[in-house]
């Protein structure tokens, strides 16, 4: 579908009632805007920035049921979220595959004592299990992980879940929901709400391009502003009350989570390697993604909410030295290609200081305020379906859609869900590249560029692509999201920056913004 930006604005300024308004382009907002119009609801999303711009393209990339969430005896999240897993691998196969963990094991417990604990995680995924849990002996450990140190390996255990493309996973959604009518727009941001007898009746945004304002009406509202949920809420508790409300409680407490990326000879393999306690009791993994390897990552509260938060040094330390107990070559600070930091949107206790998040519960939380806002937050990426869906029953229960269609997503493959005939499925952990792209690959040699290589992975024909089928304005949503360059080399993405440039600007004929690209990747590789 085409995704020209006057036609997108156009439909915005049309005078309609939509039955679902979503504010948030991230995994959860675009989660429920396909949940609605798959239920054959019309529904319309506006996303400040770009769809995936905030937490949602800064994952560890793990499908996952949550390995570190049955340590914290968190049964039903676990189950919930491993159900999820093979949901996703089936919907959406060239953008999430199964991945084998290796849990190395130097002291005598360790191996029977992780074995007991992921042979109940398999058991819990029963028939979506994705493979037997085993052990290893150090031999076979050593071959699943060529770069493992050696002294003192007793052996491992191995076990099953899967990885993603986030980004890529966004925009699969929000064109899986385009394709059943709902009107999804990046670059333009909520300013207000619109009320009608004290209840939510529309919003008001502002084109971010142009600076245009709109006013959007909708039956039902869903704040799906992530770790940005709360500003919404102030400003629906203000309105509401006509200035004289009492100040909202915060839903969430941020909490930071910084991610190193080097290369692949740093884990050598297509297996991933987890840590279950490292010497201070976190989670790390060194991840095999697109051709490099991700290290880490971190839990640390965060009060401000920065758009492109800085790693603290000691976030660095922590996942360099913790990396250098279990790899041979240890990587350091000049081998980082790109780092970047996410920032979870954890549901906050009411009774919380703020000072630890590592406790927090993943689960989500949805609540209705006294005006009808409905805000979603918390959860993660691997269960956004599954939230969508909760969120829609919570709209009906509350009254605020007129019908009450069933859930569809659960079988509903995604945009690009099939692999073409006699086109091999690579794995993700592998190379950026058409594979990414399922089965409209053949879509990207139809376009001019499809032979000129900007990079290993990376066509002129994909840049077009961006403009014309993905929502794609700047060169950043070309490198860091339709393609994932900025996150796994940038200095190799500043350098692309230039031809970028021009092509989306010959395809949109909007500024691509190429300076503040030039700033960014220079921010990606800035290691405290
Ligand atoms: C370090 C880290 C690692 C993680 N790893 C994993 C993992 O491996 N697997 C997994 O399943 N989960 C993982 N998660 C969790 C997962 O990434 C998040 O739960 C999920 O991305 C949250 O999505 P969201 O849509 O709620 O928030 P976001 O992605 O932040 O989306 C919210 C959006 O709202 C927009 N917005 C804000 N205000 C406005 C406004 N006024 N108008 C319009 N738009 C607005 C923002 O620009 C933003 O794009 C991880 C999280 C972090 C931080």
């Amino acid at each position: 579908m085409p995704t020209r930006r006057a036609d997108l604005m156009a439909r915005l300024a049309e005078d309609r009632v939509y039955d679902l308004a979503v504010v948030g382009g991230g995994a959860t907002g675009l989660g429920v805007a396909l949940d609605a119009a798959a239920r054959g609801l019309s529904a319309v999303l506006l996303e400040s920035h770009d769809f995936a711009k905030g937490t949602s393209s800064r994952a560890t990339k793990l499908v996952h049921g949550g390995v570190r969430y049955l340590a914290q005896g968190n049964i039903s999240l676990v189950r919930e979220a491993l159900h999820e897993r093979t949901t996703l691998l089936r919907n959406a196969p060239h953008l999430a595959q199964p991945l084998a963990f290796v849990v190395p094991s130097y002291r005598w417990w360790e191996a029977p004592f992780y074995g007991i604990g992921l042979t109940l995680y398999d058991l819990l995924a029963g028939k979506a299990g994705l493979g037997k849990t085993r052990f290893l002996g150090s031999a076979a450990t050593a071959k699943a992980l060529p770069t493992v140190r050696m002294e003192g390996l007793r052996g491992a255990v191995q076990y099953w879940d899967g990885q993603f493309n986030d980004a890529r996973l966004a925009l699969a959604l929000a064109r899986t929901a385009a394709t059943r009518g709902a009107l999804l727009v990046n670059y333009c941001a909520v300013t207000g709400l619109l009320y009608e007898g004290g209840k939510i009746s529309g919003l008001q945004a502002q084109d971010a391009l142009t600076g245009q304002h709109y006013r959007v009406r909708a039956r039902c509202v869903v704040n799906a502003a992530g770790v940005w949920v709360d500003s919404l809420r102030a400003m629906d508790s203000e309105a509401h009350s006509a200035g004289g409300g009492r100040a909202i409680q915060p839903m969430v407490a941020p909490s930071q989570g910084v991610h190193i990326v080097v290369d692949r000879s740093f884990l050598d393999s297509d297996t991933a390697l987890m840590v279950p306690k490292t010497s201070d009791g976190r989670v790390l993994f060194a991840v095999p993604w697109l051709g490099k390897v991700i290290l880490g990552t971190t839990d640390t509260p965060r009060h401000d909410l920065a758009r492109e938060p800085q790693a603290f040094a000691e976030e660095v330390d922590f996942i360099l030295r913790e990396s250098a107990r279990y790899l041979r070559k240890a990587p350091t600070r000049a081998d980082i290609k790109s780092i970047w930091v996410g920032l979870r949107p954890l549901v906050k206790p009411q009774d919380d200081d703020g000072e630890s998040t590592k406790a927090l519960s993943r689960e989500h939380q949805v609540i209705v305020s006294r005006s009808g806002l409905v805000t979603v937050t918390g959860g993660k990426w691997t269960t956004y379906r599954a939230m969508a869906e909760d969120v829609l029953e919570k709209c009906a229960d509350k009254g605020l859609l007129t019908q009450r269609p069933a859930g569809q997503t659960e079988h509903l493959r995604l945009v690009g869900a099939e692999t073409p005939a006699g086109m091999a499925q690579v794995s993700i952990s592998k190379a950026e590249g058409a594979h990414s792209y399922g089965c409209e690959t053949p879509l990207l040699d139809e376009l001019p560029g499809a032979d000129v290589w900007l990079a290993p992975g990376l066509s002129e024909a994909m840049v077009r692509f961006a403009a014309r089928h993905e929502y794609a304005v700047t060169v950043e949503d070309m490198l860091a999201r339709r393609s994932r360059m900025l996150f796994l080399d940038a200095s190799l993405a500043a350098q692309l920056a230039p031809r970028v440039s021009e092509i989306l600007l010959e395809e949109t004929g909007l500024d691509p913004q190429e300076t503040a690209f030039a700033q960014l990747a220079a921010h990606y590789l800035q290691v405290p």
